[in-house]
């Protein structure tokens, strides 16, 4: 028995995949098993069709209309982990970022810890230069090997790149499939005790195990975005099932029944509520995506 390089769904249900559970169909999902599925069906795909590439989906609103055109998200083959030398492991993009700190410990390789609270994939991380604790993935990066949407191979490395606060200037497009890490040898007791701390502290402060996506704004120059909702008295203020968490005021969360239009209308009523308060403009950190109903 064969088993498909490739799942090919028409009007693939795709919102209920993300992390907030909201929103529509994708036109055309394809989650290639393996990097030569995936470099096909590139090959075919014409350069008009718009296309979008997801990963765990932790940091995206899909709206309720649902996304144009092919989304591709990376199956299971892409979660391969090689270990280099002593300090570089070799990484698949699907690989799950939580479980990358979890084998930092066995690995006895620091620098990977500010991982295990962050529920998306690696490519999704570099993408969006994912960070926690002080650290981010640009202090960890060496290089990474991705796709351009006519299924050409390249290898980029930091000066390809332009990483800042939660941006890697990856080009639109650009796929990345495998991703080399460079740690620091370290005792393994050592990075699990920080691991551990780490985890607890985040559920101290974050609406961990619900429906949401995370920080919503990026945090202004000199100011904490969650500060400003909270100043602005919005914590806990609801748009039907979309509310404002009581516990961190920077994370929109679905009560259950949420529509993606509700939790976009209440990040935009806090957006201008700050900026009428304050002056102070906050921009989106979470990728809306896609057409309303
Ligand atoms: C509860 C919770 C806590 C969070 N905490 C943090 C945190 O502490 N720090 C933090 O930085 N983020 C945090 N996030 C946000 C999110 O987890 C990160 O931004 C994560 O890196 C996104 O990865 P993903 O795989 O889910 O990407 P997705 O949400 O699927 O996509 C995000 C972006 O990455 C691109 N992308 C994804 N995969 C690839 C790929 N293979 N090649 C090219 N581009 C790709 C997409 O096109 C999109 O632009 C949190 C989210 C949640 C829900």
């Amino acid at each position: 028995m064969t088993t498909p390089a490739a799942l090919i769904r028409h009007n693939a249900p795709l919102g209920e995949k993300s992390w907030f559970g909201t929103g529509g169909a994708a036109d055309v999902l394809f989650e290639p098993k393996t990097k030569e599925a995936l470099i096909a069906f590139l090959k075919a795909l014409s350069p008009e069709t718009p296309l979008t590439i997801l990963g765990g989906m932790s940091n995206v609103l899909i709206r309720d209309g649902g996304v144009r055109g092919v989304v591709i998200r990376l199956g299971a083959g892409f979660a391969e982990v090689q270990r280099q030398d002593d300090r570089t492991v070799r990484l698949g993009a699907a690989c799950r970022d939580m479980k990358i700190a979890d084998a930092s410990a066995l690995w006895g390789l620091s620098g990977f810890e500010f991982l295990c609270g962050i529920p998306g994939w690696l490519g999704g991380a570099v993408a969006m230069n994912a960070g926690a604790s002080g650290s981010c993935l640009a202090d960890v990066f060496v290089s990474a090997t991705v796709l351009d949407r006519a299924g050409r191979e390249h290898i980029i490395t930091t000066r390809d790149l332009s990483f800042g606060y939660r941006t890697s200037g990856l080009p639109a497009g650009m796929i990345v499939t495998d991703v080399i890490l460079r740690g620091a040898p370290s005792d393994p007791e050592t990075i699990k005790a920080t691991l551990a701390a780490q985890r607890a502290k985040r559920k101290q402060d974050q609406p961990v195990n619900t429906r949401t996506g995370g920080s919503t704004f990026k945090n202004p120059h000199g100011h904490s975005a969650w500060s400003l909702i909270d100043a602005a008295g919005l914590r806990g203020y609801r748009i039907g099932a979309a509310q404002i968490s009581e516990k961190h005021t920077n994370f929109l969360v679905n009560l259950g029944g949420a529509s993606s239009s509700q939790l976009e209308a209440l990040g935009e009523h806090a957006r201008q509520t700050v900026l009428q308060r304050t002056g102070i403009e906050l921009f989106w950190e979470i990728q809306r995506l896609g057409d309303p109903l």
